[in-house]
């Protein structure tokens, strides 16, 4: 019998087998030419990936929070005004992050736990001040709301902001068009939908940011994260010049660019579109078998993954059965409710197979803890969202 089980959790993902095979790359060193070659084609993948032509990327060895330390201390100084758009608990670290940095925050929060602001609220908060950035969490990973990442970019544009994405649970799986949308910064990091195990930080920065940058009048307070030390080592690295500032997860890039490739294969649209076919499935078996979801609209609801409150006398301990059953989930994040519910991650080189599995295991679960509902209703409901629906 298989005794490994499928790991369908907001990230850690399931990594494809040539990105874990690049990750056993035989030690190398970091200005080595195979490995120079590796990071410059890794920054100029990066690009494609996020859709951002001109934009200025950086690969560093951190995880996604060390991701929106870069941004903030990289563009915020003292006093500077920024707009937190709220959508959860990610939201919430955004604006610890940018506090630290000595922004002045103010949030334009969602009604509920599962909501979102409006873009009314956000222009009419937008229009009260003179923000310097405005962040917005495309997919909050403790909600699974999925912001209205273009519209709310537009006003911030038109307003003057710099628009800051933290696409940690998003980005290269989630439709994110970063030049053609007008953003920023868009950030995120390895081990989501970019599909590498945990350890790099990943920014793209636009023109305008670099220019915000340039232009500051005091230090970035990180040592760690300054941009004025990595600048020369990503566009070193791009001009196949090897630079040090310090060390590169040398096996994480290569993987990186393993993972990059695939993802360029695939091709964005048709990521996209996959992206959407299995949320839509999956959330149809989760319809199917009772269970209602955290988003309160449809119309605000990630493709990444699902977080489905539990019925109505199930709790947490009928995850130890689904993962009996062969598939690891996660429990709630969000303080507010992080009893009530469960959260699925559907992204990266998930599977039809995949989500087939874990509805299969959901239900396996869900019938030993006493549930009533009806055998197969939630496969059925997968099955047929497979089958009618378009994309892939
Ligand atoms: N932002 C979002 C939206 C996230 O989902 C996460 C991780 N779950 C983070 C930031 C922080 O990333 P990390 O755990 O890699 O530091």
């Amino acid at each position: 019998m298989k005794e490994r089980k499928l790991l369908m959790i907001p990230g850690p993902i399931e990594f494809a087998p040539e990105v874990m095979q690049a990750m056993g790359t035989a030690p190398t060193s970091h200005v080595a030419p195979n490995f120079i070659e590796v990071f410059g084609q890794a920054l100029e993948r990066m690009r494609e990936v996020f859709l951002c032509p001109s934009g200025q990327p950086f690969i560093m060895a951190g995880s996604g929070t060390l991701a929106m330390d870069i941004a903030a201390s990289n563009l915020i100084e003292l006093g500077d005004k920024a707009l937190v758009v709220n959508t959860g608990h990610f939201s919430d670290r955004c604006v610890d992050v940018l506090e630290r940095y000595g922004a002045v925050v103010t949030q334009v929060n969602a009604p509920a736990v599962g909501g979102a602001p409006t873009l009314e609220e956000v222009e009419a908060a937008l229009k009260e001040n003179n923000y310097k950035v405005m962040t917005i969490t495309h997919v909050d990973t403790s909600t699974a709301v999925g912001a209205d990442v273009k519209g709310f970019a537009r006003l911030g544009r038109e307003n003057g902001a710099l628009v800051i994405v933290d696409g940690v649970c998003a980005v290269a799986s989630e439709e994110m068009r970063m030049e053609e949308w007008g953003i920023d910064v868009s950030l995120t990091a390895s081990q989501k939908g970019i599909g590498v195990p945990p350890g790099l930080a990943l920014v793209m920065a636009s023109p305008k940011a670099m220019d915000a940058f340039k232009n500051r009048k005091t230090p970035v307070g990180s040592y760690y994260a300054d941009w004025t030390e990595w600048l020369p080592i990503m566009e070193g690295y791009e001009s196949r010049q090897p630079r040090y500032f310090g060390t590169p997860a040398v096996n994480l890039v290569w993987a990186l660019n393993i993972s990059l490739g695939q993802i360029l294969e695939e091709g964005m649209d048709n990521r996209f579109a996959r992206h959407c076919r299995y949320s839509e499935a999956f959330k149809a078996a989760i319809t199917a078998l009772g269970m209602k979801q955290v988003p309160v609209s449809s119309d605000n609801e990630a493709t990444t993954l699902t977080a489905p409150y539990y019925p109505n006398g199930v709790d947490s301990g009928v995850l130890k059965y689904v993962e009996e059953a062969g598939v690891i989930l996660a429990g709630g994040l969000h303080p507010a409710i992080n009893t009530k519910y469960f959260r699925v991650g559907h992204m990266g080189v998930v599977s039809t197979s995949d989500i087939l599995a874990t509805v299969g295991a959901i239900e396996k679960g869900l019938s030993q803890v006493g549930y009533k509902f009806e055998p197969g209703a939630g496969l059925a409901a997968a099955q047929a969202s497979l089958r009618d629906g378009k994309g892939v």
